[in-house]
């Protein structure tokens, strides 16, 4: 188990200062650092992934240099390569206001625009996303059922004007005639009125702002379609944060997701998704490929956008990952993909056990490497027979195939560890 050093990112969107769990995390984990009253804390990543690479805390090496020696020493093969990467990025954010409304490609999408478009398109992975819920954590993903989006069309239309009437009418007629959400004719229908909707921010700026201004007066009157209370708070903050964008309407259209702490969230590739406001640990695959649909100053691709869509329309259930326990302190959270799976370390101490207490918890034997990040507590990990102390802030790399025991006294207890098997991923860019 070796102690690593992580990036810290801070974009625009982050909370700032001391109200970013990420800033008070990282200064936990480092005496030294200072959090800046006015500065965005927006992530902390923890990967090897070329834009924030970890380090091994006493020598600096690049943890996928240490990776790639590991492997070298493990295995004799004649490629050998001065990195290896890990499959997965586990991250935590602190998120103010809305990301950019965006989707991530297939792999095979991926390929193709990193080839088209390597400025834009950096990796050639895929980049599946698993949110779970520090605190209260919203999110827009995947479109919602298809009556609720007719509903919404039904009762403002100013949501119709902007999708076009022709295009929603036949939407609406398709649905009506007993075709299934499901079915590839509700999907093209779909696919007709979203790409309307979004070549009218270059085609038609005035006339999605005058329609915007009219929804808005709507809402306002009290009307509400299929929107929850929620929803409407979620309307506002977008209208002040991004005047005037055509992703204003998104929750209009897509699943508005509200996960209590310890909930979690998965969506692969082709979903539309928007992270809205509150702290989470994401787990994505090893890449930084996002395609951006609108709510952002920067790079849209309107047209990659429009063609990576599945256009899935479903409730938000359809999300969430069940928690599994497999220790009465470790939960596991195993979306269906190979990148990545979390474990929640969590033990709460009681006001019976009296400080001298000693938790013992072991962390199973995996055969592959994993991160863990610890968010609250201390303990004691024994590490070459030599006994080590952890802290909150503190982030390891767990080696392959090493069962780990960590110990707690006077202490309550929460981390998170991430862990991937997928191997097809080390060739990056
Ligand atoms: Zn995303």
């Amino acid at each position: 188990m070796h102690r690593i050093e992580c990036t810290l990112n801070n974009y625009a969107w982050g909370k700032h200062g001391e109200n970013s769990e990420v800033a008070k995390l990282f200064a936990a984990g480092h005496k030294d650092f200072q959090i800046a009253k006015n500065m965005p804390y927006s992530e902390l990543w923890m990967g090897t992934h070329p834009d924030g690479p970890a380090r091994i805390h006493e020598s600096s090496e690049k943890l996928s240099k240490f990776l790639a020696k590991y492997e070298a020493s493990k295995f004799s093969s004649s490629n050998k390569k001065e990195e290896n990467h890990l499959p997965f990025i586990m991250k935590i954010m602190s998120i103010k206001h809305t990301l950019s409304l965006q989707v991530h490609p297939t792999k095979e999408q991926a390929a193709y625009l990193h080839k088209k478009d390597p400025i834009n398109y950096p990796d050639s992975n895929h980049k599946p996303e698993l949110a779970y819920a520090l605190t209260k954590f919203e999110l827009l993903c995947g479109f919602r059922p298809a009556f609720e989006i007719i509903q919404n069309i039904q009762t403002f239309p100013e949501f119709r004007n902007i999708m076009g009437k022709n295009e929603t009418e036949k939407f609406e007629e398709i649905i009506k005639s007993g075709f299934l959400q499901e079915s590839e004719e509700a999907k093209a229908a779909l696919k007709k009125c979203f790409t309307k909707m979004l070549y009218s921010q270059i085609e038609t700026p005035n006339f999605v702002a005058e329609q915007l201004q009219s929804f808005y007066e709507k809402l306002e009157s009290g009307i509400r379609g299929a929107l929850f209370e929620e929803t409407i708070t979620v309307l506002l903050s977008m209208k002040n944060n991004f005047p005037n964008d055509v992703g204003c309407f998104s929750p209009l259209y897509l699943n508005h997701m509200i996960l209590q702490p310890g909930e979690c969230c998965f969506y692969a590739a082709e979903e539309l998704h928007a992270y809205l406001s509150g702290e989470c640990v994401e787990c994505v695959g090893c890449s930084n490929n996002t395609i951006r649909a609108a709510l952002t100053p920067k790079f849209i691709d309107r047209e990659a956008l429009i063609n990576v869509l599945n256009y899935r329309m479903t409730a938000p259930e359809f999300y969430l990952v069940p928690p599994k326990k497999l220790q009465p302190n470790i939960i596991e959270f195993a979306p269906d993909c190979k990148d990545f799976t979390l474990h929640e370390i969590k033990y709460s101490k009681s006001e019976k056990d009296s400080e001298s207490d000693t938790k013992v918890i072991s962390l199973p034997s995996l055969q592959c490497g994993s991160i863990m990040v610890i968010v609250e507590g201390e303990g004691k990990y024994k590490n070459h027979e030599k006994e080590r102390i952890f802290k909150r802030g503190d982030i390891f790399y767990i080696e392959p195939e090493k069962p780990i025991q960590i110990s707690t006294s006077g202490s309550s207890l929460v981390a998170y560890r991430t862990f991937g098997y997928e191997t097809e991923h080390r060739r990056i860019g």
